[in-house]
Parts: C-alpha cells; structure tokens; sequence
C-alpha cells in the first residue's frame, strides 16, 4: 500500500489519481487545511495531521504501508519570509515526525517532493542536478534540509528514496476532476486566469527589467500529470531495487510572464488587464531545467506540458471551478 500524505492537495491528487490508474493500493493522509475533500477520489482517507505522532503511529499500524509519497508543505516564498517558523515547523519537523515513524514501521521506499527552490540563484542554466543547492528563502532551506535528512536517514536505516525536485508545477487533469485550488492563490496562471474572469481586476507583472528577452521572469513550467507520472516512475525504480537519488522534473523551456499572459488571453478569448509594478523579493531572473537525467533513467517524457495544453487545462478547471460557462 502506498501512503500518500497531503494527498488531497494539488499535485498530490493528481498522484493519487495515476496511481489509481495503475491499479495501487492508496490511502490518502491530509489534515484538509489546504487540501480539499473534494479530491479524495481514490483510494481510503484519513484525516491526520503530521504533528501527532500517536496518530501517525496507529496508522502505520493498521496499514500495511510499503512506501510513503509526501506532498503536505507550505509552499508560499514570501510567508516563508515573514513567518519562517511556520515552514520550520510543518516542512521540516512534521517531516521528521513521519520519517520517525515510518522507519519504526519498516517502510521501504520514500518519495519527497523538493522544488527547483533548493538550487537558490543559478550560477549555470540549464538547472541539473549537480548545481549548487544555496537556497535563498527559508521555503527552499526546508525543503533542502529535508533533503540532507532523508540521505543521511537512508544511510543509517533501511530505506531507499527518490527527492523530486519541481520546476513551476501547473495545468489541470484533462478530465477536468481536480486542479489547482490554492486559497490564497500566489501562483502565476491561476492569477492570470482570474483576471480573465474579473475574479480580480488585474494581473500584476513583478518586474520588467530583467535580463530577459522582454524584461519579465522566465520560468519552466511543467504539466501536473507529467509530475505525477514521475513519481510513479520513481516509485517503480525503487521497487525495482535501484539506488536512491534525486532528479530534476521540468521541460527543459522557459517562458516569460508575458508569455504566459499572451498564451492566456489568446486560449481563453477575454480582455486581461496588465499592471506592471516592481519586483518580487526572492525571483530569479531565470529558472530552466535540465532534465536529462529522470529521462535516461526513468524513461520519463513530459507528455502534456506543451504551453497550450498547460493553459487550455487550467483554464477548463478554473471555469469549472468558479462556475464559469
Ligand atoms: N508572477 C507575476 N505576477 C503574479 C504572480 C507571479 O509576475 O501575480 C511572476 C513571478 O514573479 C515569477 C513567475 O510569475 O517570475 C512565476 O511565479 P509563481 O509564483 O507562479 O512561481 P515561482 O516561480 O515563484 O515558484
């Protein structure tokens, strides 16, 4: 049985729901802060929150868990700023907390969600996985710390992990079930999107001066299915044996923010308003990964990440969503 903790969030549903496809023994483990009872689709569910280790335990106990996924973390840079003992807290020791217990529980495989956050600035573009990891907000730091955790734990105890570390993750399931739901959203598309609905006024562009073909932030940004067919791949690498290790998951292609406004307003047809303002504390100018080496190892090809299937998809969920004909 695979546990999948902050399952019902949004790159964690649509994890659980591959993993469905495939045919795996799910339970989902999310406390529904953030997560939503409306993507628990698949599989069992327990309502859990990683701070109670008593809990945690009688979970471990009554499932026959053979390998952990977890997504549960706050992922807001700049509250990572501002409040960095609330990421401390949940990224690092509640993942302490889950770790302790699952290797009390003999749990053989672990699957950590990390983030392109941990390279910090680039010194080199493309990203590999060999880039310097000097994280530049406590957000990347937890996610690093993790990291470090997890190899050192996986010397010492008997568990092999993969760490997934994610370029922009966004798009939405093409049957349209689950998406992107972040409340308060921070994420570019979605933004952008509301703005095409009037949801707000205006989509606000952070900074026009970089060095960048047209001034604005070039990111990469990869298909939320992609990301979940890569932890299944992951997961069926560790089963298979091999050797824990960590692995890039982006498209190899960036796109400026103007980019992705233009892209917006051609797919969904609707005015956008455009304000420019200065900009965001903690960007970099430029983030592109290099992704060759999940390819060669896990076979892996990002299948729906090209910028309009991206768009057309989160723009079919967001109008679901907000009840947008
Ligand atoms: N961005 C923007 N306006 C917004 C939200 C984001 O200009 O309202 C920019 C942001 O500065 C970055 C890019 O869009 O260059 C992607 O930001 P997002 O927060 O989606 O992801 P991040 O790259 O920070 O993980």
């Amino acid at each position: 049985m695979v546990l999948i903790v902050g399952g019902a969030g949004y790159i964690g549903s649509h994890t659980v729901k591959e993993l469905h496809k495939k045919g795996h023994e799910i339970l989902v483990l999310d406390n529904l802060v953030h997560g939503h009872k409306e993507f628990l689709k698949w599989g069992k569910f327990v309502n859990a929150d990683l701070e109670n280790i008593k809990q945690l335990r009688s979970i471990f106990k009554k499932y026959p868990i053979t390998s952990v996924m977890h997504f549960a973390s706050y992922i807001n840079v700049g509250e990572s700023v501002t409040d960095p003992k609330k990421y401390y807290i949940n990224n690092v020791t509640n993942t302490l907390n889950l770790l302790n217990v699952m290797i009390e529980y003999s749990v053989r495989h672990f699957i950590f969600s990390s983030t392109c956050a941990t390279y910090g600035t680039p010194v080199s573009i493309p990203i590999d996985e060999n880039h310097p990891q000097n994280p530049i907000n406590p957000y990347g730091q937890s996610k690093l710390m993790i990291e470090k955790i997890i190899e050192d734990y996986s010397n010492a105890y008997d568990f092999s992990y993969v760490s997934l570390r994610y370029f922009n993750a966004s798009g939405a399931d093409q049957d349209g079930e689950i998406g992107e739901w972040h409340n308060p959203e921070t994420h570019l598309i979605p933004i952008v999107l509301d703005a095409a609905i009037n949801k707000r006024d205006s989509i606000e562009i952070y900074g026009t001066d970089y060095d960048t073909p047209d001034g604005t932030c070039i990111r990469d940004y990869i298909h939320v299915t992609d990301l979940a067919d890569a932890h299944i791949k992951a997961l069926e690498f560790l089963e298979s044996g091999e050797k824990s290790t960590a692995f890039n998951i982006g498209t190899e292609n960036g796109y400026t923010v103007r980019e992705i406004i233009e892209k917006t307003i051609e797919i969904t047809k609707r005015e956008i308003k455009v304000v420019e303002t200065g900009r965001r504390e903690g960007d970099a100018t430029t983030l592109i990964s290099k992704s060759t080496k999940i390819k060669d190892t896990l076979k892996w090809e990002p299948q729906h990440s090209s910028l309009n299937e991206i768009i057309q998809s989160a723009w079919n969920w967001h109008k679901k969503l907000n009840k947008i004909e």
